[in-house]
């Protein structure tokens, strides 16, 4: 147990062989102060029963992950989605969750700057039930090599503009370093996150070099080439004083004994803090 650890979360889908069960009784022994809970973790029980699980575990709850998916030619599809999207805000409410982290969507043949207004669209039209179930929205940037089918917004300027544009203190920015890591506008738009008070969550990994798969060949923070000591000590310069969420996405680590995993992640964690200054 540490206090260092007081302000470090782990999204379930890292310890995606866990139960939430299992995942909250380990990371609560390890003294990690958040579970960052992804929907299939939570699939075929209700959100009370899960609130509960958390709740025992002595553990807070940064993020539900994942709402938006916007993106869609069909109107009324696009407004089936919104519907989603307030059922999971009413979710997060339910599970105490700070946030929904929204992956924005994105539909092979429509220009991206059309399909971001849709995004701007949508999530303005949940601003309501976000504000009145105290529930925030994070927009996160996903890498452009999802560009074509999973996120229009690729780079933390297009997220920002959204937020300049609908100007409600609901909505922000998820960062995380795997999606944004080679931005050359990056400290500077983490700095502009700060100022407008935007700056939602950090979601820590590694970009492995070489990749071996778009999704699930994330790395342990230290294992690629990702500048995380800078990268984190920009997050903090800009007044970021919310949760290091560690979101690992692999299939090698998921085949890995889950305890030595998660020791593993926060021997890393620990370094990193060490490191960034
Ligand atoms: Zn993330």
């Amino acid at each position: 147990m540490s206090a260092a650890l007081d302000r470090l979360a782990v999204h379930t889908i890292t310890t995606k062989p866990w139960t939430l069960a299992e995942a909250a009784d380990r990371y609560a022994r390890r003294g990690i102060g958040g579970i960052s809970v992804w929907v299939e973790a939570i699939e075929g029980m209700t959100a009370t029963a899960a609130r509960r699980i958390v709740d025992d575990a002595g553990l807070r709850v940064p993020a539900l992950v994942r709402g938006g998916f916007f993106c869609d030619p069909s109107e009324s599809e696009r407004n089936r989605r919104i519907d989603r999207n307030r059922e999971l805000i009413a979710t997060a409410a339910e599970l105490g969750a700070e946030m929904l982290v929204l992956v924005v969507g994105a539909t092979p043949g429509t220009p991206l700057d059309r399909q971001r207004g849709w995004v701007s669209d949508g999530i303005e039209a949940l601003l309501p039930e976000a504000q009145a179930a105290g529930v925030k929205l994070a927009i996160e940037p996903l890498h452009p090599m999802y560009a074509a089918d999973k996120s229009c917004i690729n780079r933390i300027a297009e997220a920002r503009h959204i937020c300049q544009r609908l100007d409600h203190a609901s909505v922000g920015v998820a960062v995380d370093v795997y999606h944004v890591w080679w931005d050359p506008d990056l400290e500077l738009e983490i700095t502009r996150l700060g100022e407008t008070r935007t700056l939602f969550a950090f979601h820590l990994c590694d970009w492995r070099v070489p990749t071996r798969d778009m999704l699930n060949d994330r790395a342990l923070m230290g294992d690629g080439c990702i500048d995380l000591a800078g990268i984190t000590a920009a997050v903090r310069l800009a007044g970021f004083d919310g949760w290091d969420e560690v979101e690992i996405f692999s299939e090698e680590h998921w085949r890995e004994d889950q305890d030595q995993f998660l020791d593993r992640i926060v021997e890393r964690y620990r370094l990193l803090e060490s490191r960034h200054g």
